[in-house]
């Protein structure tokens, strides 16, 4: 948590995030900065499922793509058609504090028997679907998962601007994660 930088005003925001789409979602969301009206999305976010978190933003400002753990590797060509088709040329890349999705092993046998109980699944399928999946989402750390998918898109898509960010669930705020 000591990679975290706060936005309490306006000169918190990193010079390279200042009056970027990605500052503007700053000052939404953390600085209650009055909305302007957008016909158009100008940034893309990738942020978990997690149902303790809700963005302060405009209509229409942002495409938004929700999955475990703001893993976006799975999402790509919803990625490719907010860059493509929507014109977006900035991505904010949110994990948060406590996700799910860490240590998701720990939560193997409460997988399994929610998908019996509340699915109507079979033991065997409900185990195989775990096993099938679970690594593809597990993460190990919330700051470092998201700056390794951080850098992963910098190299897919080299001409979009992609921040790295942290919402922490306790006070609902977004954080700036500094990169070396
Ligand atoms: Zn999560």
């Amino acid at each position: 948590m000591d990679r975290l930088a706060p936005v309490r005003k306006k000169e918190d925001i990193f010079p390279d995030n200042r009056d970027t789409p990605v500052g503007l979602l700053l000052e939404y969301h953390n600085l209650d900065r009055e909305y302007k009206t957008y016909t158009q999305a100008e940034l893309l976010v990738g942020m978990c499922m997690d149902n303790r978190k809700h963005l302060h933003i405009p209509d229409n400002f942002s495409y938004i793509i929700r999955s475990g753990g703001a893993n976006l590797r799975h999402s790509e060509f919803k990625v490719s058609y907010a860059i493509a088709v929507g014109g977006v040329k900035n991505i904010a890349l949110i994990g948060h504090n406590n996700c799910g999705m860490v240590n998701l092993v720990e939560r193997k046998e409460k997988f399994i028997q929610g998908l019996i109980e509340n699915a109507g699944w079979d033991q065997e399928r409900a185990e195989q679907h775990f096993n099938q999946f679970a690594p593809m989402f597990e993460i190990e750390n919330e700051i470092d998962f998201i700056l390794s998918e951080t850098r992963r898109l910098r190299s897919r898509y080299p001409k979009v601007r992609v921040a790295p960010l942290l919402y922490i669930v306790e006070d609902n705020l977004l954080y700036q994660i500094e990169e070396e």
